[in-house]
């Protein structure tokens, strides 16, 4: 059992700061990127010698020395650009529904529909043949299951997904997983249409089953981000949709001048990237030596747009790479221009940057990388951008979970009321194990009639009270889990164990941060350490 929780609190190592030569640059990000707020825990040590916060902290899971990386890789959407869910997301949920009554002939009435976007959290899993949404641990138990937005009862619970250790993978095609928060969006939008069709079995198209409606939906969500729906939105105006971040270009900066190289894999295409990061680089930051338009390229050494991540990751896809010209968006077939990559080579400057598709080994060779665990990654979606870069090539990898600045925060305020809830499950297991012991003695040993009753009657004050501090412990449980979400709780738990989200996220994520640009807080050669692992027996021992 890892302890990673956001109480261990990782201090930068003070070895590695004085080999940094970029004082001017951190004191610049601290300013930007370190405002400090009401009731913030604060800890961890960044290279202005202040305190890290908690939420801006980056957290380890496995060893990484930043002396040994040679390159730093950024996804785009989520990762560079954190959009805005209450008007992003929104407006994929309105293309959407548009999309389902326009061309699927969904009832018009759907139109009327509002989107909660603070309804659905990352790491559900919809089962789109029952119309459930879940909530899992990481051995892949149901701990919280809705239908629809109606709860389901632990027997319901139970009679759907079973109690045996003979599980259901819960992936694909059954299954969608809710790893990105471009899903947020479809996910409310099937749990409305779940609803209504259980009310109104006549209004959907004939034949229409819960997994149908889910294709649709899905349907409407992917040519929302095709056919320019949301992007000629946000071309209009990045600011409604994008967060500003003015912590992305000293750190790009930053990581440049510590002599690493720094690059752009985005499932976007060309003209779409080229709108979000000029807003996120460009604007703020004029540079009149830069000759182009497309001032933002100057941060980065090789940008690959179109990547079709995860199939990026396969050094056997045979993705074709084409040159693009930023200015026209022209594209050329590149395979062929490319130099072989020598290994003890310094990292050649490509002439050209910008190109679409490929797959891993030509990015290799763009950035003359001899070994992949030289290149750091920084993802938002833990298949697309984590799991298959980290399992097949063995790259290191960063996952950015915005969410967990919040996590952090509440976490740190319920600590007295884990130690209840701790206090209250011995309290219960203490009462549970007396019981038996009773029951035993009742069934098995040979007893005279008055010891007999007067067990019985300790029995029955027992049953009481372990039905008292159950439903004390479960409430006070639910009240906990209810501060991080009303409906589903801490993101990284279900109950006692780590959720399934979290349990990715700690196998494959070398390491993770609310934001990319805490990057920018620590020494370009900082080596992150993970913390202690923790066996139940040490928790015990040690009075964890
Ligand atoms: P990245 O995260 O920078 O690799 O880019 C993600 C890209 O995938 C963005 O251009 C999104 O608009 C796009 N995207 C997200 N969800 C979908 C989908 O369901 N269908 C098609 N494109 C999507
Ligand atoms: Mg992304």
């Amino acid at each position: 059992m890892r302890f990673t929780t956001a109480f261990r609190l990782l201090s930068s190592s003070s070895s590695s700061l004085p080999s940094f030569s970029f004082r001017g640059c951190s004191h610049w990000i601290s300013k930007v990127a370190m405002e400090p707020k009401v009731g913030e825990v604060w800890s961890g040590t960044q290279l202005s010698g202040e305190s890290i916060p908690i939420g801006k902290q980056i957290f380890c899971n496995r060893s990484l020395n930043m002396r040994n990386t040679t390159a730093v890789g950024f996804d785009m959407d989520y990762t560079l650009a954190q959009y805005k869910p209450e008007t992003f997301e929104a407006l994929a949920y309105q293309g959407t529904i548009d999309k389902l009554v326009n061309d699927l002939k969904y009832p018009d009435e759907l139109l009327k529909w509002q989107f909660n976007w603070k309804y659905m959290v990352r790491g559900l899993v919809l089962d789109k043949k029952r119309g459930n949404i879940l909530k899992m641990d990481r051995h892949k138990y149901v701990k919280v299951a809705y239908h629809g937005f109606r709860e389901m009862s632990k027997e319901e619970k139970v009679a759907a997904y079973g109690s045996t250790l003979i599980r259901d993978s819960f992936d694909e095609p059954d299954y969608a997983l809710i790893d990105t928060l471009f899903s947020l969006a479809e996910a409310y939008l099937f749990a409305q249409l779940v609803d209504f069709m259980d009310k109104n079995p006549g209004k959907v198209p004939a034949g229409t089953d819960y997994a149908l409606m889910y294709r649709d939906v899905r349907f409407a969500v992917d040519l929302c981000h095709r056919d320019g729906t949301l992007k000629k939105m946000v071309a209009l105006d990045p600011g409604r949709y994008i967060n500003e971040d003015l912590a992305i270009v000293p750190m790009l900066k930053m990581i440049h001048k510590s002599g690493r190289s720094t690059f752009l894999v985005t499932n976007s295409l060309w003209d779409y990237t080229d709108v979000v990061m000029n807003f996120l680089c460009g604007p703020h930051y004029p540079d009149v030596s830069y000759p182009d338009n497309h001032k933002w390229l100057q941060y980065f050494d090789v940008v690959i747009t179109g990547s079709s991540k995860p199939g990026f990751f396969h050094d056997d896809n045979r993705a074709n790479l084409f040159q693009v010209e930023p200015d026209s968006g022209k594209l050329l077939n590149a395979d062929l221009q490319i130099p072989s990559p020598r290994p003890t080579m310094k990292t050649m400057k490509p002439t050209h940057k910008v190109y679409q598709g490929g797959n891993v080994g030509h990015l290799h060779r763009l950035l003359s990388i001899a070994s992949s665990s030289q290149i750091l990654y920084v993802g938002d979606h833990i298949y697309g951008d984590i799991l298959r870069s980290k399992k097949v090539l063995g790259w290191r990898t960063m996952l950015v979970i915005p969410e967990l600045a919040e996590e952090v925060m509440l976490l740190s305020d319920s600590k007295i009321t884990r130690k209840e809830l701790r206090q209250l499950r011995r309290d219960r297991d203490l009462i549970e194990d007396k019981i038996h012991r009773l029951e035993w003695s009742l069934n098995f040993e040979d007893l005279k009639e008055e010891e007999k009753q007067n067990l019985l009657s300790e029995l029955e004050d027992l049953r009481v009270k372990r039905e008292y501090v159950r439903r004390l412990h479960q409430e006070a449980q639910r009240n906990c889990h209810q501060r991080f979400h009303k409906v589903w709780g801490q993101l990284m738990k279900t109950g006692y164990q780590n959720s399934r989200f979290a349990h990715q996220v700690e196998r494959f994520a070398c390491l993770y941060s609310s934001q990319v640009t805490n990057l920018g807080l620590y020494s370009p050669d900082k080596y992150y350490r993970p913390s202690e692992d923790f066996m139940p027996h040490e928790f015990d021992v040690l009075g964890l």
